[in-house]
């Protein structure tokens, strides 16, 4: 709420500090100061450094240097037209004092042989979702994403698995870098504060951690517009106060900090983040409700071994990710694209929740086959009705494994009866297949863990329609 009188700056910064969600749109080019001292080795201690804050680095022009890899090296930016501004310039372009928000004629002057490029949101936003359903939902659910390009994370649950906050940053900096081509950077530390000013300063293309110990001293050594939240009208008011850093801002009382801001709630504001201190929980918004995996083809397919092969390794992959989060599957869905980039997609709830891609794959092939209009009996055929782009399968309505009762299928129970029959079952031993299956699953996990992933992969078996196991 911002109150008559005020000025811009404050009402910004009530926002920050009541947990209200504020959409600025500034371009995502972020013009908060770096110092280059800040980028340093804090130190090792990451316990409580359960927040990750992750920034792409200039995102939309990295992005079309990905698909321009000609750009590589140029200055690159994105908005063009005599009337429009910059919404994105990657580093060299940023060498000629280009920044977001700037009119492009005056970046033209600026930087007359830079590549300007008109922006292509709906390929930036593709490319945004899929970074955060297919390397940042692997990690947790606990995700608030800020923007396209930007998002703050939660590991303090997935730190079971991950063990270090460290190994969870390095993981999706190299994930990203790998699968899409663009760098982003990375922050750690106690609080949403904190874990956004280290990205900042981590930039571009780097990660800091920022000890618990240290999160005062970290802060302090800011200036004033270092802290997110503090823009040019703040700013000003502050320096009539005498206040010109943020080691000047920690030295102020709470009474005087309210005298300066006008406003009880701006001063604990200011208060907290002089200190490296910051309340506000990672909300996210929408939980991830399905973690999925798809892949575009080298050339369009028809090969139905082609495309059953991209199922298999998708379901693989995304029960990996499943078991990683402790989470189980009640859906499975598969998704096409084809040559003419329409696509299809088609789903189907589970006799009972999996996280074993061995449950997963032979309802994706099934999927397939519906869509493709073709009985199961076809199962073995060379080739699709039709030919693809792009093949995936996403696992959906997602339940914590420790809650999900695991159901038994009906084959199970039959099993599970012969078994008791027999006198064989026990009570310590999984004594079903699909436990049994995923069993076997999450042991290669560990041996992925170890080895890297592309280590060893479960022979999954395809069920006829006989009902006959094949590998
Ligand atoms: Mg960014």
């Amino acid at each position: 709420m911002r109150h008559a009188g005020m000025p811009a700056g404050f009402a910004i910064f009530e926002h920050l500090f009541q947990n209200c969600r504020i959409v600025v749109y500034h371009g995502i080019m972020s013009t908060a100061p770096r110092i280059a001292a800040a980028k340093r080795d804090w130190g090792h201690d990451e316990v409580g450094c359960t927040v990750l804050h992750i920034d792409m680095d200039a995102f939309f022009a990295s992005l079309e240097v990905a698909r321009h890899p000609e750009y590589a090296d140029k200055p690159v930016i994105i908005g063009i037209g005599n009337r429009s501004v910059v919404s994105a310039a990657n580093y060299e372009a940023r060498k000629y004092g280009i920044n977001s928000a700037m009119a492009s004629s005056r970046a033209r002057k600026l930087c007359p042989n830079g590549v300007f490029l008109p922006v292509d949101i709906h390929y930036y936003r593709e490319m945004s979702r899929r970074i955060f359903t297919e390397v940042f939902s692997r990690v947790t659910d606990r995700i608030e994403q800020v923007s396209v390009d930007e998002c703050y994370m939660d590991v303090s649950g997935a730190l079971l698995r991950w063990k270090s906050p460290r190994a969870i940053g390095a993981w999706i900096r190299d994930q990203v870098a790998r699968r899409y081509h663009i760098t982003c950077s990375v922050g750690i530390a106690a609080n949403k504060l904190v874990a956004k000013m280290a990205s900042t300063n981590a930039k571009p293309d780097g990660m800091l951690m920022i000890p618990v110990a240290r999160h005062a001293e970290f802060v302090q050594m800011m200036p004033l517009r270092g802290i997110p939240g503090i823009g040019p009208s703040l700013e000003k008011r502050l320096n009539a106060w005498g206040v010109d850093s943020v080691a000047d801002l920690a030295k102020m009382s709470m009474e005087s900090l309210e005298q300066a801001t006008g406003s009880a709630i701006s001063a604990r504001g200011l208060y907290m983040a002089a200190r490296g201190l910051d309340d506000r929980p990672v909300a996210p918004r929408a939980q991830g409700k399905s973690v999925g995996a798809e892949r575009t083809f080298d050339k369009d397919t028809q090969d139905m071994r082609q495309v059953t092969s991209m199922l298999r390794w998708c379901c693989d992959d995304v029960a990996g990710t499943l078991r990683r989060r402790g989470l189980m599957a009640r859906k499975v869905m598969v998704k096409l694209r084809f040559p003419d980039l329409s696509y299809a997609t088609k789903g189907h709830t589970l006799d009972c929740p999996t996280d074993a891609a061995s449950m997963l794959y032979p309802q994706c092939v099934a999927l397939l086959l519906a869509m493709m209009g073709m009985p199961e009996s076809s199962i073995d055929a060379i080739s699709l009705t039709r030919p693809v782009r792009l093949a995936g399968m996403s696992a959906g309505g997602l339940v914590e494994a420790a809650d999900a009762a695991v159901q038994l299928s009906l084959d199970d129970m039959l099993e599970e009866q012969n078994e008791a029959q027999r006198g064989r079952g026990t009570d310590t031993e999984p004594s079903t297949q699909s436990e049994r299956l995923r069993g076997a699953e999450a042991a290669l996990d560990a041996v992925r863990l170890k080895y890297g992933k592309g280590s060893v992969r479960l022979g999954i078996w395809r069920t006829g329609p006989s009902g006959n196991l094949e590998h």
